[in-house]
């Protein structure tokens, strides 16, 4: 089974594929038809190696914790995606999107944002390419995210509140998707991670797959082989964990952990545990699992951590857990908080809460001693201090 590559209408198994409004077939289509093309073009990585190097600062170093490492017995290794410029990987998805929307000859870039990070991610992207950059994100969010929204107005960027349904992440998509078919020609839509019709979740791990490339190699020069035990990533939509299980999906020696925002715990009511709570369905163009009611309605997810906050997974993600390829744990609230303070306290690295979900599999598994345990720090805790400072 190839778990890395989804067939030629986007299908990881029985997920993905592109259900989206007939006036969106000549947009997506257009994409289905190039991105492969163009990204695989010595031309594209030739610019794509030279951003992702000298302004992202990659490589991203694998730095094996000590600490963490003596307090779990077992040898634990953090992939430092919080040292990326705009601090976390995201950043790796919007460059390569901004030179692909730039190959396809568009002059506007539209992004939907919830916490701000992808919106940050992009609007970066766009003042250094010289590209107009207009950004939705839900009323409410704009209030709760005031430092990130300041930040993309600085970029140059437009912020354009939604104001329908909860006027969250969710209703900043359907806001974001109504543009691109109002303006197809001249636009280009960059989703934030390996969610949306095909391409887009192809498109997005293609992007993040340099995470785990950069693993490989680096874990040659380490302990001279390429293969970890286990790989570990949070999973939001899922393109971080993308990234970083991409070259790896396809190893069997290699085991796969991702972790979920389980919130206040899977029977409260207040999570967003996707694979263990959702269902099968359709949510922003794809086919996967899905938190919602018996009738459809997508329910209102919560975690701590606003990456996280998604009612939905990525198709990659949702064929690893139906096949059991990868095994999912659900990491509350309290879990993620406590992670994040002992890393900060034993490491003197804050990671961002997001990030802090895949911490916390170190306390709720037994790995051995001798295991080599590869982690993806997600990104860096600045934007989170508010909540963090609570704590102390
Ligand atoms: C956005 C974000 C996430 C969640 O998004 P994925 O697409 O699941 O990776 C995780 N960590 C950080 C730091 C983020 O900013």
């Amino acid at each position: 089974m190839n778990y890395q590559n989804p067939d030629k209408n986007g299908y990881y198994g029985e997920f993905g594929g592109a259900f989206v409004p007939e006036m969106l077939y000549p947009n997506v289509e257009e994409l289905q038809g190039q991105y492969l093309d163009i990204i695989n073009s010595e031309e594209f990585q030739t610019e794509f190696r030279d951003l992702l190097k000298n302004y992202v600062g990659r490589a991203t170093p694998l730095y094996f914790s000590k600490n963490l490492s003596e307090k779990y017995q077992t040898q634990v290794y953090l992939k430092r995606e919080d040292l990326n410029h705009t601090g976390a990987h995201k950043i790796n998805n919007a460059l390569g999107q901004v030179l692909l929307a730039k190959k396809l000859g568009k002059k506007r870039i539209i992004a939907e944002t919830g916490a701000g990070q992808h919106g940050v991610a992009t609007a970066t992207a766009c003042a250094l390419m010289n590209l107009e950059c207009i950004v939705y994100m839900g009323e409410v969010d704009i209030a709760r995210q005031a430092p990130n929204v300041g930040r993309m107005k600085m970029l140059g960027a437009t912020v354009i509140p939604a104001t329908s349904g909860s006027k969250t992440l969710k209703d900043a998509v359907n806001e974001a998707l109504r543009d691109w078919i109002n303006n197809p020609s001249t636009t280009h839509y960059i989703i934030g991670s390996v969610v949306g019709p095909h391409p887009f979740p192809d498109l997005v791990a293609r992007f993040q797959s340099v995470i785990s490339e950069e693993i490989k190699w680096q874990l040659k020069e380490i302990i001279g082989r390429e293969n970890p035990d286990y790989v570990i990533a949070c999973v939001g939509g899922g393109s971080n964990a993308a990234g970083t299980f991409y070259h790896f999906v396809d190893e069997p020696a290699v085991k796969i952990i991702a972790a979920e925002a389980g919130g206040f715990g899977l029977d409260s009511g207040k999570s967003a545990a996707t694979t263990f709570l959702g269902t099968l369905g359709v949510l922003h163009g794809s086919k996967s699992l899905v938190m919602q009611t018996e009738d459809g309605q997508v329910i209102e997810p919560h975690s701590i951590s606003a990456g996280l906050d998604y009612p939905g997974i990525g198709p990659f993600h949702a064929n690893l857990f139906k096949e059991k390829r990868a095994e999912f744990f659900s990491i509350t609230d309290e879990e993620a908080l406590k992670s994040a303070f002992e890393l900060t306290q034993i490491e003197g690295i804050i990671p961002a809460l997001e990030s802090a979900h895949a911490l916390a599999v170190l306390g709720k598994k037994n790995f051995k001693k001798e295991d080599v345990v590869v982690i993806c720090l997600s990104g860096r805790g600045d934007k989170d201090m508010e909540t963090y400072l609570k704590l102390l």
